[in-house]
């Protein structure tokens, strides 16, 4: 557009092409940022499908996985809580500020340092499309936990394809609710947002016990077009 800009690297940049330069961000710090496009050599060749994972996204815990692990919520706000509160009551504008681009960085760190763990260790990742809506309590606390998992799902999408593992983003509808180990949607399951609080369950069919997000991460994966032993995955699986 014809104006010059000086810049300094914060990181090293990739080797290849720069196809776009011209866009700019700023934090809510008031720091400037150069979002550089480049194109980078494509992907790995995809992965044999052998080890798959479902992760249900969720408030309590950041993630269930499907194997059983969970992955706690960052104490992020926790954390910063107070010190804002400080912050906010002294006026201090500055530092408030500060808090916030602090926050974002670790949220987004955290993001980054999971996403790379998973698409390393599973072949092929399914994750819910859960959304904050009906969820949180504030339009606040929605957007950002909705801004955290669609970041995050982002994540994984781009870096699987980079790692040649599968990502596939399923439908979550009944995953809290069906029984990952019989299929059926027994009686005992919990229901809806009235049972949000239910951690535990038996299914009444089957006798299975379940914990509930990581038994919703199994049906994701249930869900998913991935078949464990299966070279290729099953596309189009209908949902429950
Ligand atoms: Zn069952």
């Amino acid at each position: 557009m014809g104006n010059t800009f000086r810049v300094f690297h914060s990181r090293t940049l990739p080797e290849e092409k720069i196809k776009d330069g011209s866009n700019f961000s700023r934090d809510s710090r008031g720091n400037w940022f150069l979002n550089i496009v480049i194109d980078v050599a494509c992907a790995a060749e995809a992965r044999q499908p052998v080890k798959g994972v479902g992760i249900d996204l969720g408030l309590k815990d950041f993630a269930a996985l499907s194997i059983g692990k969970k992955i706690g919520a960052q104490r992020i706000y926790r954390d910063a809580e107070a010190a804002l509160a400080v912050a906010q009551r002294a006026g201090k504008k500055k530092r408030v500020k500060a808090i916030h681009a602090q926050m974002a960085n670790r949220r987004s760190d955290f993001h980054h340092k999971l996403s790379t763990r998973l698409v390393k260790e599973f072949d092929y990742i399914a994750v819910g499309n859960v959304n904050a809506a009906g969820l949180a309590r504030t339009s606040m606390a929605k957007s950002v936990l909705d801004a955290g998992w669609s970041f995050f799902r982002t994540q994984l999408a781009y870096k699987a394809v980079k790692h040649g593992a599968w990502f596939e983003e399923v439908n979550e509808a009944f995953s809290s609710q069906v029984c990952s180990d019989c299929g059926a949607l027994p009686d005992s399951r919990p229901k809806g947002i009235a049972d949000l609080g239910i951690r535990n369950w038996m299914c009444s069919d089957c006798g299975c016990v379940h914990d509930r997000d990581v038994n919703a991460a199994k049906n994701i994966l249930n869900k998913s077009g991935f078949r464990a032993g299966h070279g290729t995955p099953v596309v189009g699986i209908p949902a429950l």
